[in-house]
This record gives C-alpha cells, sequence and structure tokens, in this order.
C-alpha cells in the first residue's frame, strides 16, 4: 500500500528539503503551505502534490485535514514563522501559527494517522527550558500537564509581556522560542496519550541545527538538505525506535 506523508511547509527551506528526501524513500507526499505559487511549483518539482495551508485559520486547517480522510502515514508538521520584534501582538501571531496552529492540525489529523505512524515536530533549541525560570520549566515538564494547561500557561506568557513583566516572571525575551516550548510539551503530551493506541505511532520533536533557509538566513552552516536529516530519521523510524523524544543530530537532547 502506498505510503502517504504530509509535511507542513513543504513549499521552501527545510520542509522543501524533508519532503524531497520522502519522496527519494518511495513515499507519496502532500506539501502545505500559503503562497499557491510557491506551493505548486515546488510541488512540481518534488514530484508531491500541494494543498494550501494557513496555520493560523482554523477553517483552512479543517479542510486540509478533510482532503486526508484517506489516511496519511507520516505528518512532519515543519511550518512555522520567526517574526521580527517582541510585544504581545508578535507573542501572539507567533503562538497561533507555531504552536496552536500546529496543535490544531495534529490533533485533527491523527485519528487519520494509519498504524506504525510517524509524527515528527520540526522544534528549534531555541525552544529549550534552560531559558525559562526553573519554576516555569517545573510547569512544562509536569506530567500531569494537559491541552489546556498548556494553552493557559502560553496566556500567561502573552500577559505577561503585556504587562511589561515578562522577564521578571521568567520568560524569555522571545516569542518564538515560547511557541516552539510549547510545541516540545505537546509533544510529550501527544506522545503519552498514543502510547496506548493499538497503532503505534510514534511522536518525536527535531531541532535541524541552524540552517540557510529565509528563516535562517545566508550565515548558517548546514543546508537545507542536513537540517531535514533528523526530521526524515523519526519520520521513517522502525518499530523499535524511540517516542516522545527531543532529537538534534540523530541524538537525544534535553528539553
Ligand atoms: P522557512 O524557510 O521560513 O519556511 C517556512 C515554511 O513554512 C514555508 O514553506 C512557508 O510557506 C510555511 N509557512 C509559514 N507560515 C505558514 C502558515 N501560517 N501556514 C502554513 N505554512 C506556513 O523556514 P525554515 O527555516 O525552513 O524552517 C522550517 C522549520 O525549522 C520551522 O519549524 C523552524 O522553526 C525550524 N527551525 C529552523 C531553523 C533554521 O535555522 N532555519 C533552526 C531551528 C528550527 P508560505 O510562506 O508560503 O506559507
Amino acid at each position: 500500500m502506498e505510503r502517504l506523508a504530509l509535511v507542513t511547509g513543504g513549499s521552501r527551506g527545510i520542509g522543501r528539503a524533508i519532503a524531497k528526501a520522502l519522496r527519494d524513500r518511495g513515499l507519496s507526499v502532500v506539501v502545505a503551505s500559503r503562497d499557491p505559487e510557491r506551493g505548486r511549483a515546488a510541488a512540481r518539482e518534488l514530484g508531491a502534490e500541494w494543498r494550501f495551508l494557513d496555520l493560523a485559520d482554523a477553517a483552512s486547517v479543517a479542510a486540509l485535514a478533510r482532503t486526508l480522510e484517506g489516511g496519511l502515514d507520516v505528518l512532519v508538521d515543519n511550518a512555522a514563522i520567526a517574526l521580527k520584534g517582541f510585544d504581545a501582538k508578535i507573542a501572539r501571531a507567533t503562538l497561533l501559527v507555531d504552536f496552536l496552529g500546529t496543535m490544531r492540525l495534529t490533533d485533527t489529523l491523527v485519528p487519520r494517522v494509519r498504524e506504525g505512524g510517524r509524527i515528527v515536530m520540526v522544534s528549534s533549541g531555541v525552544g529549550s527550558l534552560s531559558s525559562v525560570s526553573s519554576e516555569l520549566a517545573k510547569r512544562f515538564l509536569d506530567e500531569a500537564i494537559d491541552r489546556d494547561r498548556l494553552v493557559a500557561l502560553t496566556d500567561d506568557f502573552v500577559a505577561d509581556v503585556e504587562a511589561g513583566r515578562h522577564a521578571e516572571r521568567g520568560w524569555p525575551t522571545s516569542a518564538y522560542g515560547v511557541s516552539k516550548i510549547a510545541l516540545n510539551t505537546y509533544t510529550r503530551i501527544l506522545a503519552r496519550e498514543l502510547e496506548r493506541d493499538p497503532r503505534r505511532i510514534k511522536v518525536n520533536a527535531a531541532c535541524p541545527g541552524w540552517v540557510r533557509t529565509d528563516m535562517g538566513g545566508n550565515a548558517a552552516p548546514r543546508s537545507p538538505d542536513e537540517g531535514a536529516k533528523t526530521p526524515v530519521w523519526l519520520a521513517l523510524l522502525p518499530d523499535d525506535g524511540p517516542t516522545g523524544g527531543f532529537f538534534r543530530d540523530e541524538k537525544p537532547i534535553p528539553w
């Protein structure tokens, strides 16, 4: 049976390299992104399909999910934004795409992931818990944390930014970093839930390293293909591979 992968943000950068590597391994690939022209051109070159997705828009997430009712084997949550500047508006916009939209898409698609499926969150070392106070780190790492408490924590971040007290409350001055901390926490929540699922789905997060893309800039040492390596490894893990972990260069790294 044909294996199907969805790569969000597969139109350029690391996502495009992930999509190419999965195509080269014989999977059918759907890439999803906002810009139709760039998305269609990339899909044509990759031998993939392109579909519209704006992670900030719930209706767009639902529409993409409807096209995948037949099921999928690999979901690579790669799309993200890193906006310039820092204020509550930027914090809200970043969290909406990088965390909330990604969680919404993933939760909508999980019922459609087939047996032996793999879910990969393309995260970042910038989302390390070493960037928040130990009190906040404890709350993110709490085994009992669920989606509602996680969202409430990110709401606290936005409120603290708005009130000009985020640093004294233990937050970093990076909406992108907090979004990736939240994404990593969601990775653990989902992996824990799926441990009891008969489909044996694995969920992991990857840091691609610093990569030459529109987001990473020209000075980054890694090529998109190099950045894609660990996400692709996690997308193709064998049955005895890990779940609920965070990896860079195919090795575990601390949350
Ligand atoms: P990029 O070059 O900026 O590409 C981002 C991709 O996401 C594009 O395909 C973009 O297409 C899509 N996208 C952006 N906003 C979207 C939205 N609202 N809905 C759907 N798709 C959206 O980024 P990249 O450097 O390849 O980064 C890929 C992943 O690696 C991200 O999760 C990033 O945080 C992570 N990462 C990157 C680096 C680095 O050094 N580059 C380091 C650590 C982690 P459209 O604009 O057409 O939608």
